[in-house]
């Protein structure tokens, strides 16, 4: 089955401002939901059912799914002996787990990955993300996020926690998730997480333009989940240091004033909590507080660098921490110290981060790698155990979004989100069910996945989206971004080929220009 067409011709273009009639023009681009696969009453069986929940590990088990939910977790025997007539999936091998929850991520970065491997986070902000962000659009926006969607689903995820991050000042970019989130049917929140600071001169760095696009996001987002769309919206923070202090504070009043939950990023490097002393006298954490942050739900990418009073704050203040261990690997950033939140209260999901900082949106591969670095780290292989990682991943992943109530383990009563893990080398020999599902478990094993109750993947066939199809519609749009950001003619992105496109436009040039420098 085809991808539904949404049509994203109709884009919102940013710089007018919000008001009652811009949130109307917002809803007509927001597309429907219909177009995916129906849900039909199931009953899902594998060898073992991992539930992360009161029933435990369940073994020759199922979950009966009707009307998007779970109806009830069990034997498979005493199921089917009151469901003759339902249909079952799964053969009663493999692994029947909850969706993962991707408590981390920035679709903004869906179509430019595999640049800057060797680049500091500071480095790499500023030589490949910065000069993207410029120039990204809705359309890029949307067809990356269908793009990235087959590869999330692949892996396992049924909730992806999303901040999308551009300075283009022509185009509310970050509603293309909403399009590209709807269209595919995974249940996601979505965040616009602005920057203003790192230049302040420039055409973007604008407060009222930056909160008319949050408005109009969290309006795109109503909107959908009004038609029964599964997502969400949080307003996002960058980082601290990226923001004015104009706009931290528009951004906190905005938050207690519309019941917003907060995405950020803090104390991810080392150089950033040096430069938040040097500009605010404080660290991130506890600057965060004084601004009164802290006073919504709030999840935070990363939590690297914490010392005992931050963790004790993060803890007193309910924040929930992403743990994102490929990103921070590759970036060379740090180990945020898991056993420790822990220990201390503090909800710990996990998350891949950006296709461009890991440099991809496998799920299995992040709760692989955060079970082992923190073993390396400890230099001891019980510090954090496999059960531990699957409830990071999922139900820990759940309630760091507040989602808890509807996703995250396999209950009756909520939503019906799951992933059958069958038919492949690597799931088939379960001797300890979780150690071989957190270590052993690749994208191959993924065979159905359910979000919502719908069947998003079949056969290890993602059935939303057309994957080769949207391999092609995507490469043309990577090519220019790579063209339009200079990073082709920096040297840094090898896909647009020999220099023969059009000039760019000369406000976008002059600022790639300064931001990279060809001759380096
Ligand atoms: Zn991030």
């Amino acid at each position: 089955m085809g991808r539904v067409d949404v049509g994203f011709g109709s884009a919102r273009r940013g710089g007018a401002r919000g008001g009652g009639c811009e949130n109307r023009a917002v809803a007509e681009t927001v597309p429907r939901s219909d177009g995916l696969p129906e849900r039909v009453e199931t009953l899902v069986r594998a060898a073992w059912v991992l539930t992360v929940g009161p029933d435990g590990d369940v073994a020759d088990g199922a979950v009966h799914v009707r009307d998007g939910e779970i109806v009830a977790v069990g034997g498979y025997d005493e199921l089917r002996a009151d469901l003759p007539d339902v249909p079952v999936v799964g053969d009663g091998t493999g692994l029947l787990i909850p969706g993962l929850v991707n408590a981390h991520t920035h679709l903004s970065e869906a179509l430019t990955t595999g640049m800057g491997s060797e680049l500091t986070l500071f480095e790499w902000g500023q030589r490949i993300v910065g000069p993207l962000g410029c120039v990204l659009t809705t359309g890029a926006a949307r067809e990356g996020t269908v793009l990235r969607a087959v590869e999330l689903l692949l892996t396992g995820v049924t909730t992806v926690n999303d901040m999308f991050v551009h300075s283009n000042r022509d185009d509310f970019a970050s509603l293309g998730v909403v399009d590209g989130l709807v269209s595919t049917g995974l249940r996601g929140v979505v965040s616009f997480g602005a920057e203003d600071a790192y230049d302040p001169a420039a055409p973007w760095a604008d407060v009222a333009r930056i909160m008319d696009e949050q408005d109009d996001l969290a309006a795109a987002v109503r909107t959908a989940a009004a038609r029964g769309a599964p997502v969400g919206f949080r307003y996002g923070v960058g980082t601290l240091l990226g923001q004015s202090d104009e706009l931290l504070e528009a951004g906190v009043a905005a938050c207690r004033a519309r019941d917003w939950a907060v995405h950020t990023h803090l104390a991810e490097v080392r150089e950033e909590l040096v430069a938040a002393s040097a500009r605010w006298g404080r660290r991130t954490i506890p600057h965060a507080l004084r601004l009164g942050m802290f006073e919504r739900p709030l999840l935070a990418g990363h939590g690297v660098w914490v010392t005992e009073a931050d963790v004790e704050i993060l803890a007193g203040h309910g924040v929930a921490i992403a743990h994102n261990p490929v990103a921070n690997m590759i970036l060379g950033s740090g180990v945020c110290p898991v056993p420790r939140l822990r220990a201390a209260g503090v909800t710990v999901g996990i998350g891949t981060d950006g296709a461009a900082s890991n440099d991809s949106q496998d799920m299995l591969q992040a709760v692989k790698m955060a079970a082992l670095l923190a073993k390396v780290h400890a230099v001891d292989p019980a510090v954090l155990d496999a059960p531990t990682v699957l409830r990071m991943a999922t139900l820990d992943g759940a309630r760091a979004l507040g989602l808890d109530h509807l996703a995250g383990s396999l209950e009756p009563g909520k939503r019906a989100d799951l992933v059958l893990l069958q038919d492949t080398v690597c799931v088939s020999m379960l001797h300890d069910p979780c150690g071989q599902l957190v270590y052993g478990a690749s994208p191959r094993a993924v065979r159905d996945v359910w979000v919502d109750g719908r069947r998003l993947v079949a056969d290890h066939t993602c059935v939303v989206v057309d994957e080769r199809d949207q391999i092609e519609r995507v490469r043309p749009l990577a090519r220019r971004l790579a063209i339009d950001s200079g990073l082709a003619a920096a040297g840094i992105s090898r896909l647009a080929g020999p220099p023969d496109w059009a000039p760019r436009p000369p406000d976008r040039r002059r600022r790639w220009e300064e931001q990279v420098d060809p001759d380096e």
